[in-house]
């Protein structure tokens, strides 16, 4: 008999893993190339390397190599922040009165208050091998900004971030910690860019969008001598860099004899989701175990449950190379809602792949109820949530609440990516019950579809 599971597994810093897993290598079927938008054949490498890291490239580009090497400077700077603790919600357990176990990984444990920065230092490690000076990127949240800023500082680079206008307008603090880490922060739509230019042109009242703004820092990028783009979601390689969340949960819950019925995760662009499932998906292709994975979307941004699966570009410029995923179209504007990670029009080409091979399912919530959970949560774990990683909180609760119903005692996991320091205007809208909870009708996301390339 194991010992009672402690409210907080704490690694050591050797277990934190030597090797990130890439799904690609066990999936049957891979996720679909990137596109040239021009020719409309799959992209090589020779046509990324401008754009992107070299060694970025090429684990892109990789869909064989079952294990790659975490390099030794980036699992240096991952001790820093790293293992981050696996939580055992027994507060949570106790007050829904489940049968339920349920455990969550918290990522929040870092200046940037969230997964990002797992991905953010293994890009910007590899820009510096590479000799390269510079590097730009886009921000919603500010979360990913601020990863980045992290990672460049650490690594001495210089990083230009184009920031959504509204989150940089709303956001000021965010802002401001980039600043310290000497991150340089544009609004975005900017007139330092020509897409910019154009963009403001056309709509002068605009307030951003991240598909904006990554058209902003790829055409920058490229436009500058040893300088390169980054990007904290979406790639595949972000999965890749990711996995260590899954893999540092799967030895905490081995410890203790346990293994998840349920992995349940919100999903933006699919990066803590595609990590935090990756050695559990393994197990699952290879017919070892069946665990439910379950992806949480916001009613407002439905990519998974009703998008289509298809070719798309990852911009609102379509600038970049198109990708096959569940999307809404690159034109498509979400209403506001408070969850910034979770506004992306697209989703993974990797988790687009599972979901449409039937490996995972898809749910989605609506933000008032996002944040019921958020503040329930708060009060009974101490941990004040990301409004992202409240969407995971909300289908945890309703998982556990079904066990409560029919008695079983399921293994529950999900990711908790991040804190909500920089969410107050959200939490306090909430309070002040001012929240909006517009759902888009078919017509409104048709508009979207109709963006979509003919390909
Ligand atoms: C960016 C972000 C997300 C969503 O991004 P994914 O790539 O889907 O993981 C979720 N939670 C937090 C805290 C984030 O910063």
């Amino acid at each position: 008999m194991k010992n009672k599971v402690p409210y907080r597994i704490y690694l050591s810093e050797e277990q934190i893993p030597k090797y990130w897993y890439n799904m690609r290598a066990d999936m049957k079927n891979l996720p679909a190339p990137l596109l040239n938008p021009g020719t409309l054949q799959p992209l090589v490498e020779a046509e990324l390397t401008p754009v992107f890291p070299t060694a970025c490239v090429k684990q892109e580009l990789d869909n064989t190599t079952r294990y790659i090497e975490i390099p030794e400077p980036v699992r240096e700077m991952y001790k820093i922040y790293r293992p981050s603790p696996m939580i055992r919600a027994y507060n949570l357990e106790k007050y829904l009165d489940t049968p339920a176990k349920i455990y969550y990984k918290f990522e929040g444990n870092n200046t940037s208050g969230s997964h990002k920065l797992n991905s953010a230092i293994a890009q910007a490690y590899y820009a510096k091998e590479q000799g390269l000076k510079s590097l730009t990127t886009e921000t919603g949240a500010g979360q990913w900004g601020t990863a980045m800023s992290e990672a460049c500082a650490y690594f001495g680079l210089d990083l230009t971030i184009y920031m959504v206008k509204c989150s940089y307008e709303q956001k000021p603090f965010r802002k401001s910690v980039m600043g310290v880490f000497g991150g340089k922060v544009i609004s975005s739509p900017s007139n330092t860019t020509e897409v910019g230019k154009r963009i403001l042109a056309e709509n002068p009242g605009t307030t951003g969008s991240l598909g904006c703004a990554i058209s902003e820092a790829v055409e920058k990028a490229v436009a500058t001598d040893s300088c390169r783009y980054v990007l904290g979601s979406v790639l595949n390689q972000v999965l890749l860099h990711q996995s260590i969340i899954g893999l540092e949960s799967k030895i905490a819950l081995e410890m203790y004899d346990e293994y998840p019925d349920i992995i349940i995760g919100c999903a933006g662009g699919g990066s803590n989701l595609g990590g935090l499932i990756a050695p559990f998906i393994q197990d699952k292709l290879l017919g070892k175990t069946n665990p439910e994975i379950i992806a949480v979307e916001p009613a407002s941004c439905p990519s998974l449950t009703r998008g289509r699966y298809a070719y798309d570009f990852c911009d609102t410029g379509k600038i970049t190379p198109m990708a096959k995923m569940y999307t809404l179209g690159s034109g498509f504007i979400p209403s506001s809602n408070h969850a910034g990670g979770l506004r992306y029009h697209g989703m993974s080409p990797i988790l687009s792949q599972l979901y449409d091979d039937g490996y995972m399912k898809a749910t989605s919530v609506g933000q008032t109820k996002v944040f019921d959970a958020a503040t329930l949560f708060s009060r009974l774990e101490t941990i004040l949530p990301a409004p992202e990683s409240a969407h995971a909180i909300y289908t945890a609760i309703e998982e556990a609440k079904k066990c409560k119903e029919s008695g079983e005692a399921k293994t529950i996991l999900f990711g908790l990516t991040g804190t909500g320091y920089f969410d107050m205007t959200a939490y306090q809208s909430y309070m002040d019950n001012t929240m909006n909870d517009y759902i888009p009708t078919d017509e409104d996301l048709q508009k979207g579809f109709d963006t979509l390339p003919k390909v």
